[in-house]
């Protein structure tokens, strides 16, 4: 063993802990950002034990090294514009890209030592047989990942809609179709070496049709199962090319990606199956009779400041749109306001709240409000009959009682904040549009809830306005 695969093996060793402990450290707001710059150090790492492998490798001629620099250079480049053009609300949209981008990877090794043998590491006796099989895995799975997350991103930016003929029963025929036709080419290609084009194409158009179905409520957990496919992609190609850091890199993806998706599925009451098999929930809801809104109250930021003065509890409820407004800056000076008057504060975080996983954390961390602040649902849900002021900010279907009470709604059985519960309930936004899952939502015609209709950031700025003019948190803010 010479020096320089000593060192790359040692390279690759600690990017696998950092790679492991910047997993671990995501599970918790407080550490995620500290734990994303720890994975982004093990990445780098992994690309340098990468290009130490190939300076020890002979016979790797001038041309490889100039596609290194250019593509490094490249893919830098966007990665880097990438995370400072991209707006908050358009992260889910981002990482069903970023997770096709590495279904693509891995099709595109796969298909490199396919196609040129000599590219591939070991290729001999058993290993051929092995290295066939992961072959056909990573073209099978980067294939779908790819295909399938193209399809989630134009479906979030709203670019595509879920045809109506896709929420036929056709559509199951036409997948498992699809899907017998990748596995005869798959055993083609690991018995004869023909087939790989059939496999590509086979396995593309599967990723299509298992994701053109899905819609509304069920986005996060297919970005999440995609998520994992990436990694399940890459521990493949791993196998492909012989690198034990990709594969180790790649399972660790594809264990957290599953969980992550287990959650999402459990915050949702929705079986896996129920979500790939089940067809779009958003358009089926929008299709569902919604009717109108009866003996809606509504009432100004004013009248409001005037009830949160003579509160003692009062819990924020933040959703989609508080993002869309970014105004959770502003919510966090009127939280200071009354936590300076003596009033208790806290934010009841729903687990799907917003358009990606841990979309609000995100959001308010970005503001600075104290991580002990943010309650989770099961926590805050029973504290709610006991709270004077809930305050409900751009959310609407994770605080939608039909999901509790009415077994015909499209969201039934998906757990929600048991707002009503408390003695008054705001809900600002801008009208009665629906949310993201495209129903009407019956908190609205409580007779303990007033709309404040407006703009989130607008609402709150005014609200801070009354509140300093009422002399609320006086004390101690200036
Ligand atoms: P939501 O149900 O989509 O509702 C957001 C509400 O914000 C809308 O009703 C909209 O009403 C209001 N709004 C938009 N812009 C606003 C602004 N500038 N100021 C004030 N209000 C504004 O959001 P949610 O309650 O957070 O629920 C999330 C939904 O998205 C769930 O159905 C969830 O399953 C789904 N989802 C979640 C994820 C995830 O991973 N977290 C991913 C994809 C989908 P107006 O237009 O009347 O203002």
């Amino acid at each position: 063993m010479t020096a320089a695969v000593v060192i790359k093996y040692a390279i690759e060793l600690v990017a696998v802990l950092l790679l492991a402990l910047g997993i671990k450290g995501l599970s918790k707001v407080r550490s995620a950002r500290a734990a994303n710059q720890l994975a982004a150090v093990a990445m780098a790492l992994a690309v340098l034990g990468v290009l130490i492998n190939f300076l020890s490798t002979s016979g790797i001629d001038s041309s490889a090294w100039l596609w290194i620099i250019v593509g490094t250079l490249v893919g830098g480049l966007l990665g880097a514009i990438t995370s400072q053009k991209v707006p908050m609300t358009a992260m889910p949209e981002t990482v069903a890209l970023f997770n096709g981008c590495g279904g693509m990877s891995s099709l595109l090794v796969a298909l490199g030592v396919a196609l040129v043998p000599a590219a591939g590491s070991d290729g001999e006796g058993s290993g051929a047989l092995v290295e066939a099989i992961s072959i056909v895995v990573s073209v099978f799975v980067g294939a779908i990942t790819f295909s399938g997350s193209v399809v989630a991103m134009g479906k979030l930016q709203g670019w595509l809609d879920t045809p109506a003929w896709m929420q036929s029963k056709l559509r199951h025929a036409i997948n498992i179709g699809l899907a017998a036709l990748s596995l005869v080419a798959a055993i083609a290609l690991i018995g004869s070496g023909q087939g790989l084009w059939l496999l590509v194409i086979g396995s593309s158009l599967l990723g299509i049709g298992v994701t053109l179905s899905i819609g509304g409520a069920d986005m996060p957990v297919v970005i999440s199962l995609l998520n994992s496919y990436s990694g399940v992609a890459a521990a493949a190609a791993g196998f492909v090319v012989g690198s034990q850091m990709l594969i180790v890199a790649g399972a660790m993806v594809g264990a957290a990606g599953l969980i992550l998706t287990q959650v999402m599925c459990n915050a949702m009451n929705r079986s896996l199956v129920n979500v790939l098999f089940g067809g779009a929930l958003g358009a089926s809801a929008s299709a569902a009779d919604q009717g109108e809104y009866q003996g809606i109250t509504s009432c100004s930021a004013e009248e409001c400041a005037l009830t949160l003065e003579t509160a003692q509890r009062v819990v924020f409820v933040p959703g989609y749109g508080l993002a869309v407004a970014q105004a959770q800056h502003i919510l966090r000076e009127v939280a200071e306001l009354l936590e300076a008057q003596g009033i208790d504060v806290a934010y009841a975080i729903h687990p799907v709240a917003g358009r990606m996983p841990g979309h609000m954390n995100v959001l308010l961390a970005e503001a600075d409000v104290p991580y002990e602040q943010l309650i989770e649902m099961e926590t805050i849900n029973p504290e709610f009959p006991r709270t004077d002021v809930v305050i409900v900010l751009g959310a609407n279907d994770v605080v939608n009682p039909q999901a509790r009470n009415d077994p015909s709604s499209p969201l039934y059985g998906m757990p929600v904040l048991n707002v009503e519960e408390a003695t008054t309930v705001f809900v600002v936004k801008r009208g009665l549009s629906a949310g993201y899952a495209g129903i009407k939502n019956s908190l609205f015609e409580r007779p303990n809830t007033s709309m404040v209709f407006g703009d989130a950031k607008k609402v709150l700025s005014g609200l801070a306005q009354e509140l300093r003019e009422l002399g609320v948190g006086k004390a101690k803010v200036g």
